[in-house]
Protein backbone atom coordinates (compact mmCIF):
# COMPACT_ATOMS: atom_id res chain seq x y z
CA UNK A 1 0.00 0.00 0.00
CA UNK A 2 1.40 3.27 -0.70
CA UNK A 3 2.09 5.93 2.26
CA UNK A 4 -1.30 7.84 2.16
CA UNK A 5 1.35 10.90 4.03
CA UNK A 6 3.90 10.66 1.34
CA UNK A 7 3.86 13.73 -1.00
CA UNK A 8 1.79 15.84 2.24
CA UNK A 9 3.15 19.36 1.82
CA UNK A 10 4.55 20.52 5.60
CA UNK A 11 2.35 23.78 4.90
CA UNK A 12 -0.97 24.63 6.09
CA UNK A 13 -3.20 23.62 3.42
CA UNK A 14 -5.24 27.13 3.75
CA UNK A 15 -2.13 29.66 3.15
CA UNK A 16 -0.96 27.84 0.35
CA UNK A 17 -4.35 28.85 -1.60
CA UNK A 18 -3.89 31.88 -4.42
CA UNK A 19 -5.12 34.95 -3.11
CA UNK A 20 -2.95 35.99 -0.71
CA UNK A 21 -1.96 39.70 -0.51
CA UNK A 22 1.04 41.17 -0.70
CA UNK A 23 2.66 41.57 2.46
CA UNK A 24 2.27 45.54 3.87
CA UNK A 25 5.28 47.82 4.23
CA UNK A 26 7.35 47.58 7.56
CA UNK A 27 7.24 50.57 9.83
CA UNK A 28 9.99 52.61 9.30
CA UNK A 29 8.82 56.25 11.53
CA UNK A 30 7.27 57.26 14.27
CA UNK A 31 3.80 56.90 13.87
CA UNK A 32 0.80 58.13 15.46
CA UNK A 33 -2.89 56.99 15.84
CA UNK A 34 -6.05 57.01 18.14
CA UNK A 35 -5.88 53.06 18.52
CA UNK A 36 -2.61 51.01 17.76
CA UNK A 37 -3.66 47.31 17.18
CA UNK A 38 -0.46 44.60 18.14
CA UNK A 39 -1.48 41.56 15.60
CA UNK A 40 -3.21 40.91 12.64
CA UNK A 41 -5.21 37.60 13.55
CA UNK A 42 -8.62 37.78 13.88
CA UNK A 43 -9.04 39.65 17.06
CA UNK A 44 -6.53 42.61 15.45
CA UNK A 45 -8.09 42.76 12.20
CA UNK A 46 -11.90 42.53 13.77
CA UNK A 47 -10.51 45.19 16.47
CA UNK A 48 -9.51 47.48 13.71
CA UNK A 49 -12.54 46.95 11.16
CA UNK A 50 -15.09 47.31 14.21
CA UNK A 51 -13.56 50.75 15.87
CA UNK A 52 -13.54 51.98 12.29
CA UNK A 53 -17.42 50.97 11.76
CA UNK A 54 -17.47 52.25 15.53
CA UNK A 55 -16.39 55.92 14.14
CA UNK A 56 -15.31 56.04 11.00
CA UNK A 57 -13.07 59.39 12.13
CA UNK A 58 -10.81 56.94 14.61
CA UNK A 59 -6.81 57.05 13.38
CA UNK A 60 -6.64 53.22 13.16
CA UNK A 61 -2.94 51.44 13.02
CA UNK A 62 -2.37 48.20 13.14
CA UNK A 63 1.40 46.43 13.83
CA UNK A 64 1.81 42.97 13.15
CA UNK A 65 5.11 41.00 13.56
CA UNK A 66 4.48 37.94 10.28
CA UNK A 67 2.21 38.66 7.99
CA UNK A 68 -1.83 39.21 8.81
CA UNK A 69 -3.26 35.43 9.33
CA UNK A 70 -0.19 33.42 9.42
CA UNK A 71 -0.42 32.42 12.74
CA UNK A 72 -3.58 30.00 14.14
CA UNK A 73 -6.09 32.64 12.28
CA UNK A 74 -4.70 31.11 8.76
CA UNK A 75 -4.62 27.46 9.79
CA UNK A 76 -7.15 26.01 11.93
CA UNK A 77 -10.33 24.33 11.24
CA UNK A 78 -12.38 27.10 9.85
CA UNK A 79 -15.27 25.94 12.78
CA UNK A 80 -17.08 29.51 13.66
CA UNK A 81 -18.63 28.58 16.39
CA UNK A 82 -21.53 30.48 17.85
CA UNK A 83 -20.32 29.74 21.60
CA UNK A 84 -18.26 32.12 23.55
CA UNK A 85 -17.82 29.97 25.86
CA UNK A 86 -15.70 26.82 24.13
CA UNK A 87 -18.61 24.90 24.19
CA UNK A 88 -22.43 24.98 26.15
CA UNK A 89 -21.34 22.68 29.00
CA UNK A 90 -18.46 24.65 29.52
CA UNK A 91 -20.06 27.70 29.44
CA UNK A 92 -22.80 26.06 31.91
CA UNK A 93 -20.25 24.96 34.48
CA UNK A 94 -18.38 28.06 34.35
CA UNK A 95 -20.98 30.87 34.03
CA UNK A 96 -24.53 29.49 34.53
CA UNK A 97 -26.23 32.42 35.65
CA UNK A 98 -24.78 34.32 32.71
CA UNK A 99 -25.49 31.36 29.88
CA UNK A 100 -28.78 32.30 28.84
CA UNK A 101 -26.88 36.26 27.73
CA UNK A 102 -23.80 34.81 26.57
CA UNK A 103 -25.50 32.40 24.54
CA UNK A 104 -27.63 35.60 22.88
CA UNK A 105 -24.32 37.12 22.62
CA UNK A 106 -22.44 34.46 20.77
CA UNK A 107 -25.80 34.09 18.48
CA UNK A 108 -25.49 37.38 17.64
CA UNK A 109 -22.00 37.67 17.16
CA UNK A 110 -21.99 34.83 14.85
CA UNK A 111 -24.69 36.95 13.23
CA UNK A 112 -22.92 39.78 12.72
CA UNK A 113 -19.98 37.64 10.86
CA UNK A 114 -22.21 36.58 8.41
CA UNK A 115 -23.37 39.99 7.86
CA UNK A 116 -19.87 41.23 7.36
CA UNK A 117 -18.79 38.63 4.99
CA UNK A 118 -21.84 39.88 3.10
CA UNK A 119 -21.67 43.38 3.31
CA UNK A 120 -17.56 43.24 2.21
CA UNK A 121 -17.92 40.78 -0.15
CA UNK A 122 -15.69 38.61 1.57
CA UNK A 123 -15.23 35.26 -0.73
CA UNK A 124 -14.46 32.89 2.48
CA UNK A 125 -16.91 29.84 1.40
CA UNK A 126 -19.01 30.89 4.68
CA UNK A 127 -21.78 28.41 5.18
CA UNK A 128 -23.77 28.32 7.63
CA UNK A 129 -24.41 24.37 7.80
CA UNK A 130 -24.11 23.81 11.80
CA UNK A 131 -22.00 21.32 13.59
CA UNK A 132 -22.28 17.64 14.10
CA UNK A 133 -21.14 16.05 17.18
CA UNK A 134 -20.72 12.30 16.60
CA UNK A 135 -20.27 9.59 19.70
CA UNK A 136 -17.80 6.48 18.85
CA UNK A 137 -17.89 5.40 22.12
CA UNK A 138 -21.04 3.93 24.14
CA UNK A 139 -20.19 6.17 27.05
CA UNK A 140 -19.94 9.48 24.76
CA UNK A 141 -23.51 8.33 23.37
CA UNK A 142 -24.61 8.25 27.32
CA UNK A 143 -23.40 11.71 27.58
CA UNK A 144 -25.36 12.85 24.62
CA UNK A 145 -28.51 13.72 26.87
CA UNK A 146 -30.52 17.12 25.83
CA UNK A 147 -29.78 19.11 29.17
CA UNK A 148 -25.30 19.04 27.50
CA UNK A 149 -26.26 20.77 24.98
CA UNK A 150 -27.33 23.94 23.78
CA UNK A 151 -31.86 24.12 23.36
CA UNK A 152 -32.82 23.34 19.76
CA UNK A 153 -30.37 20.86 18.80
CA UNK A 154 -31.29 17.64 17.21
CA UNK A 155 -29.85 14.36 18.37
CA UNK A 156 -29.46 11.66 16.35
CA UNK A 157 -29.12 7.80 16.55
CA UNK A 158 -26.93 5.49 15.05
CA UNK A 159 -28.84 5.55 11.75
CA UNK A 160 -29.74 9.08 11.29
CA UNK A 161 -26.33 10.29 12.08
CA UNK A 162 -25.02 7.48 9.64
CA UNK A 163 -27.61 8.88 6.91
CA UNK A 164 -25.59 12.40 7.24
CA UNK A 165 -22.06 10.93 7.16
CA UNK A 166 -21.40 7.45 7.25
CA UNK A 167 -18.38 5.97 9.35
CA UNK A 168 -18.70 2.37 11.08
CA UNK A 169 -17.22 4.06 14.03
CA UNK A 170 -20.62 6.12 14.82
CA UNK A 171 -23.40 5.31 17.37
CA UNK A 172 -25.17 8.52 17.35
CA UNK A 173 -25.02 12.07 17.34
CA UNK A 174 -25.92 15.98 17.96
CA UNK A 175 -26.50 18.06 15.59
CA UNK A 176 -26.06 21.74 16.27
CA UNK A 177 -27.79 23.31 12.95
CA UNK A 178 -27.42 27.00 14.09
CA UNK A 179 -24.23 27.69 16.14
CA UNK A 180 -21.83 27.36 14.25
CA UNK A 181 -20.50 28.12 10.52
CA UNK A 182 -17.96 26.99 8.33
CA UNK A 183 -15.53 28.94 6.39
CA UNK A 184 -11.61 29.08 5.02
CA UNK A 185 -9.88 30.76 7.51
CA UNK A 186 -7.05 32.22 5.33
CA UNK A 187 -9.72 34.02 2.92
CA UNK A 188 -11.41 35.27 6.02
CA UNK A 189 -8.53 37.25 7.15
CA UNK A 190 -7.41 38.15 3.86
CA UNK A 191 -11.38 39.75 3.51
CA UNK A 192 -11.37 41.08 6.81
CA UNK A 193 -7.62 42.44 5.96
CA UNK A 194 -8.91 43.85 2.78
CA UNK A 195 -11.76 45.62 4.12
CA UNK A 196 -9.93 47.17 6.72
CA UNK A 197 -7.74 48.92 4.41
CA UNK A 198 -10.40 50.09 2.82
CA UNK A 199 -11.68 51.47 5.85
CA UNK A 200 -8.56 53.56 5.86
CA UNK A 201 -6.64 51.28 8.68
CA UNK A 202 -3.29 52.01 7.91
CA UNK A 203 -1.38 48.56 8.43
CA UNK A 204 2.75 48.08 9.07
CA UNK A 205 3.35 43.79 8.62
CA UNK A 206 7.48 42.85 9.39
CA UNK A 207 6.57 44.28 12.24
CA UNK A 208 6.99 43.06 15.55
CA UNK A 209 6.28 45.47 18.88
CA UNK A 210 9.28 44.88 21.05
CA UNK A 211 8.59 47.06 24.15
CA UNK A 212 5.64 49.15 25.20
CA UNK A 213 6.75 52.87 26.64
CA UNK A 214 4.13 54.44 28.55
CA UNK A 215 3.57 58.58 27.87
CA UNK A 216 1.44 60.85 29.09
CA UNK A 217 -1.32 61.19 26.80
CA UNK A 218 -0.73 57.49 25.40
CA UNK A 219 1.32 54.47 24.76
CA UNK A 220 4.29 54.24 22.54
CA UNK A 221 5.09 51.58 20.83
CA UNK A 222 8.62 50.41 20.13
CA UNK A 223 9.29 48.11 16.92
CA UNK A 224 12.41 47.59 15.10
CA UNK A 225 12.71 50.15 12.73
CA UNK A 226 9.99 52.78 13.85
CA UNK A 227 7.29 53.49 16.60
CA UNK A 228 3.80 53.95 17.03
CA UNK A 229 2.23 56.32 19.73
CA UNK A 230 -1.57 55.89 20.57
CA UNK A 231 -3.97 56.90 23.06
CA UNK A 232 -5.24 53.44 23.27
CA UNK A 233 -3.85 50.08 22.55
CA UNK A 234 -5.25 46.69 22.04
CA UNK A 235 -3.20 43.87 22.17
CA UNK A 236 -4.39 40.94 20.38
CA UNK A 237 -1.34 38.62 20.00
CA UNK A 238 -2.81 35.70 19.85
CA UNK A 239 -0.78 32.19 21.53
CA UNK A 240 2.93 34.09 20.38
CA UNK A 241 2.45 37.40 22.01
CA UNK A 242 0.87 36.08 24.83
CA UNK A 243 2.76 32.97 26.29
CA UNK A 244 6.31 32.80 26.98
CA UNK A 245 8.62 34.96 26.48
CA UNK A 246 6.47 36.19 23.46
CA UNK A 247 4.70 38.23 26.17
CA UNK A 248 4.40 41.44 25.54
CA UNK A 249 2.00 42.11 28.73
CA UNK A 250 3.98 39.51 31.40
CA UNK A 251 0.97 39.32 33.35
CA UNK A 252 -0.35 37.12 30.05
CA UNK A 253 2.53 34.38 30.88
CA UNK A 254 0.53 32.97 34.10
CA UNK A 255 -2.46 33.19 32.52
CA UNK A 256 -1.44 31.45 28.56
CA UNK A 257 -0.15 28.19 27.55
CA UNK A 258 1.11 27.10 23.94
CA UNK A 259 -0.68 23.78 23.31
CA UNK A 260 0.00 22.86 19.45
CA UNK A 261 -2.87 21.21 17.11
CA UNK A 262 -1.97 19.23 14.45
CA UNK A 263 -4.07 18.98 10.90
CA UNK A 264 -4.21 16.89 7.63
CA UNK A 265 -5.72 17.86 4.14
CA UNK A 266 -7.00 15.41 1.71
CA UNK A 267 -6.90 15.70 -1.99
CA UNK A 268 -10.30 16.57 -3.37
CA UNK A 269 -12.62 13.48 -3.23
CA UNK A 270 -14.24 12.33 -6.34
CA UNK A 271 -18.22 12.36 -6.65
CA UNK A 272 -17.77 8.77 -5.91
CA UNK A 273 -16.15 8.98 -2.98
CA UNK A 274 -17.73 11.54 -1.31
CA UNK A 275 -21.03 9.88 -2.21
CA UNK A 276 -19.91 6.93 -0.90
CA UNK A 277 -19.27 9.05 2.97
CA UNK A 278 -22.96 10.85 2.20
CA UNK A 279 -22.13 14.74 4.17
CA UNK A 280 -24.82 16.43 1.72
CA UNK A 281 -25.39 19.13 4.59
CA UNK A 282 -21.61 19.47 4.74
CA UNK A 283 -21.38 20.27 8.54
CA UNK A 284 -18.30 20.27 10.94
CA UNK A 285 -17.96 17.35 12.62
CA UNK A 286 -16.31 16.39 15.95
CA UNK A 287 -16.25 13.54 17.91
CA UNK A 288 -17.51 12.90 21.61
CA UNK A 289 -14.42 12.18 23.22
CA UNK A 290 -11.76 13.92 25.66
CA UNK A 291 -9.35 14.18 23.04
CA UNK A 292 -11.40 14.63 20.16
CA UNK A 293 -11.06 15.27 16.65
CA UNK A 294 -12.45 17.79 14.09
CA UNK A 295 -13.11 17.35 10.77
CA UNK A 296 -15.18 19.20 7.46
CA UNK A 297 -14.94 19.56 3.82
CA UNK A 298 -13.42 22.49 2.06
CA UNK A 299 -15.50 24.15 -0.52
CA UNK A 300 -13.34 21.60 -3.06
CA UNK A 301 -14.57 18.87 -1.25
CA UNK A 302 -11.18 17.84 0.32
CA UNK A 303 -11.45 16.56 3.61
CA UNK A 304 -9.31 18.58 7.01
CA UNK A 305 -8.84 16.43 9.88
CA UNK A 306 -7.58 17.46 12.78
CA UNK A 307 -7.04 17.55 16.58
CA UNK A 308 -6.75 14.62 18.73
CA UNK A 309 -3.09 15.48 20.38
CA UNK A 310 -2.95 18.58 22.02
CA UNK A 311 0.66 19.08 22.66
CA UNK A 312 2.62 20.97 24.94
CA UNK A 313 5.87 20.66 25.18
CA UNK A 314 8.42 20.83 28.33
CA UNK A 315 8.89 24.77 29.03
CA UNK A 316 6.44 25.67 26.42
CA UNK A 317 8.66 27.28 24.12
CA UNK A 318 7.29 28.36 20.59
CA UNK A 319 9.38 26.98 17.76
CA UNK A 320 8.93 26.48 13.75
CA UNK A 321 10.07 23.29 13.98
CA UNK A 322 7.27 22.03 16.22
CA UNK A 323 4.56 23.09 13.56
CA UNK A 324 5.95 19.68 12.05
CA UNK A 325 5.01 16.69 14.19
CA UNK A 326 5.58 13.13 12.03
CA UNK A 327 3.97 10.55 14.87
CA UNK A 328 0.60 12.94 15.34
CA UNK A 329 0.75 13.23 11.44
CA UNK A 330 0.47 9.29 11.67
CA UNK A 331 -1.58 8.79 14.16
CA UNK A 332 -4.33 11.44 12.76
CA UNK A 333 -3.92 9.04 9.18
CA UNK A 334 -4.67 5.62 11.13
CA UNK A 335 -7.43 7.07 12.61
CA UNK A 336 -8.83 8.79 9.58
CA UNK A 337 -8.73 5.23 7.42
CA UNK A 338 -10.21 4.30 10.59
CA UNK A 339 -13.30 6.41 10.56
CA UNK A 340 -13.52 5.89 6.62
CA UNK A 341 -12.19 3.13 5.42
CA UNK A 342 -14.40 3.61 2.24
CA UNK A 343 -11.86 6.45 1.49
CA UNK A 344 -8.86 3.65 1.20
CA UNK A 345 -6.03 4.74 -0.97
CA UNK A 346 -6.78 8.78 -0.79
CA UNK A 347 -3.97 10.75 -0.23
CA UNK A 348 -2.98 13.89 2.07
CA UNK A 349 -1.94 16.80 0.42
CA UNK A 350 -1.11 18.84 3.59
CA UNK A 351 0.30 18.55 7.18
CA UNK A 352 0.81 21.49 9.51
CA UNK A 353 0.60 22.36 13.13
CA UNK A 354 -0.34 25.93 14.89
CA UNK A 355 -0.48 26.65 18.45
CA UNK A 356 -3.26 27.60 20.32
CA UNK A 357 -3.88 29.77 23.45
CA UNK A 358 -5.07 27.66 26.13
CA UNK A 359 -5.93 28.97 29.45
CA UNK A 360 -7.46 26.92 32.05
CA UNK A 361 -11.16 28.04 32.01
CA UNK A 362 -10.64 27.15 28.19
CA UNK A 363 -12.35 30.43 26.55
CA UNK A 364 -11.36 33.86 25.83
CA UNK A 365 -10.46 36.37 29.04
CA UNK A 366 -10.33 39.97 28.62
CA UNK A 367 -8.68 42.33 30.79
CA UNK A 368 -6.61 46.16 30.42
CA UNK A 369 -3.10 47.31 31.70
CA UNK A 370 -1.17 50.75 31.59
CA UNK A 371 -4.21 52.49 33.62
CA UNK A 372 -6.37 51.79 31.35
CA UNK A 373 -4.97 52.84 27.95
CA UNK A 374 -3.96 48.98 27.06
CA UNK A 375 -7.00 45.83 26.61
CA UNK A 376 -6.04 42.72 25.93
CA UNK A 377 -8.00 39.22 24.77
CA UNK A 378 -6.05 36.24 24.94
CA UNK A 379 -7.02 32.30 26.02
CA UNK A 380 -9.86 31.48 23.10
CA UNK A 381 -7.90 27.83 23.43
CA UNK A 382 -8.73 26.35 20.04
CA UNK A 383 -12.19 27.98 19.46
CA UNK A 384 -11.35 31.26 18.84
CA UNK A 385 -12.46 31.98 14.95
CA UNK A 386 -15.70 33.35 16.18
CA UNK A 387 -15.03 34.50 19.80
CA UNK A 388 -12.80 36.96 18.82
CA UNK A 389 -15.21 38.88 17.03
CA UNK A 390 -16.67 39.32 20.57
CA UNK A 391 -13.25 39.84 22.31
CA UNK A 392 -12.29 42.37 19.76
CA UNK A 393 -16.11 44.44 20.51
CA UNK A 394 -15.10 43.49 24.67
CA UNK A 395 -11.96 45.25 23.81
CA UNK A 396 -13.57 48.85 22.20
CA UNK A 397 -15.54 48.64 25.25
CA UNK A 398 -12.86 48.41 27.91
CA UNK A 399 -11.11 51.48 26.03
CA UNK A 400 -14.00 53.10 25.98
CA UNK A 401 -14.13 53.41 29.57
CA UNK A 402 -17.55 53.31 30.23
CA UNK A 403 -19.49 50.22 31.57
CA UNK A 404 -21.27 48.45 28.90
CA UNK A 405 -23.38 45.41 28.52
CA UNK A 406 -20.21 43.47 27.63
CA UNK A 407 -17.61 44.86 30.08
CA UNK A 408 -20.16 43.74 32.90
CA UNK A 409 -20.14 40.55 32.51
CA UNK A 410 -18.46 37.91 34.89
CA UNK A 411 -16.83 36.13 32.26
CA UNK A 412 -15.29 39.81 31.09
CA UNK A 413 -14.18 41.09 34.42
CA UNK A 414 -12.90 37.10 35.83
CA UNK A 415 -9.79 35.98 34.70
CA UNK A 416 -9.01 32.15 34.96
CA UNK A 417 -7.14 30.07 36.99
CA UNK A 418 -3.05 30.74 36.22
CA UNK A 419 -1.14 28.20 35.64
CA UNK A 420 1.93 27.24 38.12
CA UNK A 421 4.76 28.37 37.08
CA UNK A 422 7.58 26.07 35.12
CA UNK A 423 8.36 22.69 35.49
CA UNK A 424 5.36 22.13 37.56
CA UNK A 425 3.36 23.74 34.79
CA UNK A 426 4.90 20.86 32.39
CA UNK A 427 4.15 18.12 35.06
CA UNK A 428 0.94 19.21 35.70
CA UNK A 429 -0.03 19.46 31.82
CA UNK A 430 1.34 16.52 31.09
CA UNK A 431 -0.57 14.52 34.19
CA UNK A 432 -3.66 15.87 33.00
CA UNK A 433 -3.30 14.80 29.39
CA UNK A 434 -2.67 11.39 30.37
CA UNK A 435 -5.83 11.59 33.07
CA UNK A 436 -7.54 12.66 29.89
CA UNK A 437 -6.30 9.98 27.49
CA UNK A 438 -7.12 7.17 30.36
CA UNK A 439 -10.87 8.59 30.35
CA UNK A 440 -11.17 7.90 27.30
CA UNK A 441 -10.19 4.44 27.57
CA UNK A 442 -11.74 3.99 30.46
CA UNK A 443 -16.02 4.80 29.42
CA UNK A 444 -15.36 8.21 30.26
CA UNK A 445 -14.93 7.93 33.60
CA UNK A 446 -12.73 10.70 35.79
CA UNK A 447 -9.92 9.79 37.75
CA UNK A 448 -9.39 11.74 41.34
CA UNK A 449 -6.75 13.95 39.45
CA UNK A 450 -9.18 15.14 36.83
CA UNK A 451 -12.43 15.29 39.43
CA UNK A 452 -10.04 17.51 41.62
CA UNK A 453 -9.49 20.19 38.22
CA UNK A 454 -12.85 20.11 38.05
CA UNK A 455 -13.65 21.51 41.49
CA UNK A 456 -11.42 23.56 41.68
CA UNK A 457 -12.97 25.01 38.05
CA UNK A 458 -9.61 24.32 36.20
CA UNK A 459 -8.68 21.78 33.51
CA UNK A 460 -6.66 21.36 29.89
CA UNK A 461 -8.12 21.17 26.46
CA UNK A 462 -7.30 22.58 22.84
C1 LIG B 1 -4.49 23.95 14.09
C2 LIG B 1 -5.54 24.86 14.68
C3 LIG B 1 -6.90 24.59 14.48
C4 LIG B 1 -7.87 25.43 15.02
N1 LIG B 1 -9.18 25.21 14.70
C5 LIG B 1 -10.12 26.09 15.13
C6 LIG B 1 -11.48 25.98 14.71
O1 LIG B 1 -11.82 25.14 13.87
N2 LIG B 1 -12.38 26.83 15.22
C7 LIG B 1 -12.03 27.82 16.11
O2 LIG B 1 -12.89 28.58 16.55
N3 LIG B 1 -10.74 28.00 16.46
C8 LIG B 1 -9.78 27.18 15.99
N4 LIG B 1 -8.48 27.38 16.32
C9 LIG B 1 -8.14 28.55 17.15
C10 LIG B 1 -8.22 29.86 16.36
O3 LIG B 1 -7.47 29.73 15.18
C11 LIG B 1 -7.69 31.00 17.23
O4 LIG B 1 -8.45 31.05 18.44
C12 LIG B 1 -7.77 32.36 16.57
O5 LIG B 1 -7.23 32.33 15.28
C13 LIG B 1 -7.05 33.37 17.43
O6 LIG B 1 -6.91 34.57 16.74
P1 LIG B 1 -5.93 35.68 17.30
O7 LIG B 1 -6.01 36.83 16.38
O8 LIG B 1 -6.26 35.91 18.74
O9 LIG B 1 -4.50 35.00 17.29
P2 LIG B 1 -3.49 34.73 16.07
O10 LIG B 1 -4.16 34.25 14.86
O11 LIG B 1 -2.41 33.88 16.65
O12 LIG B 1 -2.90 36.16 15.73
C14 LIG B 1 -2.07 36.87 16.60
C15 LIG B 1 -1.13 37.72 15.76
O13 LIG B 1 -0.40 38.57 16.63
C16 LIG B 1 0.89 38.70 16.10
N5 LIG B 1 1.82 39.11 17.16
C17 LIG B 1 2.15 38.41 18.28
N6 LIG B 1 3.03 39.11 19.00
C18 LIG B 1 3.26 40.27 18.33
C19 LIG B 1 4.09 41.40 18.57
N7 LIG B 1 4.87 41.48 19.65
N8 LIG B 1 4.07 42.41 17.66
C20 LIG B 1 3.29 42.36 16.56
N9 LIG B 1 2.49 41.31 16.29
C21 LIG B 1 2.47 40.28 17.16
C22 LIG B 1 1.22 37.32 15.55
O14 LIG B 1 2.26 37.40 14.58
C23 LIG B 1 -0.12 36.89 14.99
O15 LIG B 1 -0.25 37.16 13.61
C24 LIG B 1 -7.47 26.54 15.82
C25 LIG B 1 -6.13 26.82 16.03
C26 LIG B 1 -5.16 25.99 15.47
C27 LIG B 1 -3.71 26.33 15.70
Amino acid sequence: MTDPLADAEPQPYWLTQPGAPEPAAPLRAAESADLAVVGAGYSGLWTALLAKERDPDTDVVVLEAGTAGWAASGRNGGFCSASLTHGFENGLRRFPDEMPTLEKLGQANLDEIEATVQRYGIDCFFERTGELVVATAAWQLREMTPGNHRPGVTLLDRDAVRAEVDSPTYLGGVWDRAGCAMLDPARLVWGLRRACLRLGVRLYEHTPVERIVPRPDGLTLRTPHGSATARRVALATGAHGSAGRGALLRRLRHYVVPVYDYALMTEPLTGAQLASVGWRHRQGLGDGANQFHYYRLSADNRILWGGYDAVYYRGGRITPARDQREATFRLLARHFAETFPQLAGIRFTHRWGGVIDACSRFSGFFGTAHSGRLAYAAGYTGLGVGASRFGANVMLDLLGGEPTELTRLKMVRRRPVPFPPEPVRTGVIQLTRRSIARADRDEGRRNLWLRTLDRMGVGFDS
